[in-house]
């Protein structure tokens, strides 16, 4: 009916929960022992400031390179290790390998931020706070160049166990980001207890927002509360040209997604911005 019809423009595009597609068996033992032997390795990809198309930054995303079953992606693996505690032990691992590549970069005079993904339940462990800083402090990496990312509803969920943790790693200088910002239920109220220091959009809200003029007001509001709350906005899941313009025209601070760069490994990075420097900055050239 006319009345459906109209109705449907309203409805929000619920923030599909992304489940691993097809999966892969793997055991908890197997994934224990990758842990240990290094068979995780981090992938990076970069975060780039929207009005210049100069990288600032890059996040870190595990896989899993098994030696028989091939590259394992996070979503199969990640929920396995929180549900039998072994995920803190794989933060620590990612964070060690990230706190490297980041020194490395240094050294070849590259200045990034790196991002680090914090699981839901990390948060409660009342010492993985002292832990990350102990290994930053080890790393030789500024404390500022770190930023540990969390997802929205996992701070939400219990937001005083979290506060903790929180207020520890941002008293030493490390950034906190509210990932996939828009597929929980927070107020500004709660947003503004916790030290925040960046808003990552969830890529529902980004992805085709040229052509979907509802995720344009969703994202012009995210936007205007990451300035209220003086914090760096960051849309993910930028995937086209017309997507970067209108994010840049809302003035969203960063992007990251797959127009920019798909997830790469470490090593590659030098070489990609050699290759894509004069792509992204002409990308910032209104038509
Ligand atoms: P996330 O932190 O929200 O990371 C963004 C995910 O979106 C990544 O998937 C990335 O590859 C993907 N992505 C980036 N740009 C685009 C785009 O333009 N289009 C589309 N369709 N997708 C894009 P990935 O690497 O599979 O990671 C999935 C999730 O796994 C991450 O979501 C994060 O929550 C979790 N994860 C990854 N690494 C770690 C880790 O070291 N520790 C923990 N606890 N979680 C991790
Ligand atoms: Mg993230
Ligand atoms: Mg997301
Ligand atoms: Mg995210």
């Amino acid at each position: 009916s006319a009345l459906e019809h109209a109705l449907s423009k309203f409805q929000p595009t619920p923030p599909a929960r992304r489940q691993a597609s097809p999966d892969i068996a793997v055991s908890v033992q197997e994934l224990t022992e990758a842990i240990e032997n290094g068979e995780l390795i981090n992938y990076y990809q970069p975060k780039v400031t929207l009005h210049s198309g100069v990288i600032k930054g890059v996040e870190t995303l595990v896989r899993w390179q098994h030696p028989s079953k091939g590259m394992i992606m996070p979503m199969q693996f990640i929920a396995l290790a929180e549900k039998h505690g072994l995920v803190d032990a794989l933060t620590l691992r990612v964070l060690d390998m990230a706190l490297a590549a980041c020194r490395r970069w240094h050294d070849g005079g590259l200045k990034l931020s790196v991002a680090v993904n914090l699981s839901a339940r990390s948060l409660a462990n009342t010492h993985l706070a002292d832990d990350i800083v102990r290994r930053v402090q080890a790393s030789g990496v500024d404390p500022h160049l770190l930023v540990m990312e969390i997802t929205e509803s996992a701070v939400m969920d219990d937001l005083g166990a979290s506060l903790a943790t929180l207020a520890r790693l941002r008293l030493k200088g490390i950034g906190l980001s509210i990932d996939d910002y828009g597929t929980g239920f927070s107020s500004m109220q709660q947003l503004s207890r916790v030290p925040f220091t960046e808003l990552k959009i969830d890529r529902a809200f980004v992805d085709g927002v040229s052509e979907k003029p509802q995720l344009r007001v969703i994202l012009e509001s995210a936007v205007a509360m990451a300035r209220k709350l003086q914090i760096t906005s960051v849309a993910e899941g930028v995937e086209t040209l017309e997507d970067w313009r209108l994010l840049q025209a809302l003035g969203c601070d960063l992007g990251q997604g797959y127009f920019v760069a798909r997830p790469m490994p470490g090593p590659d990075l030098v070489g990609w911005l050699k290759q894509n420097s004069a792509r992204l900055k002409a990308a910032c050239q209104q038509p």
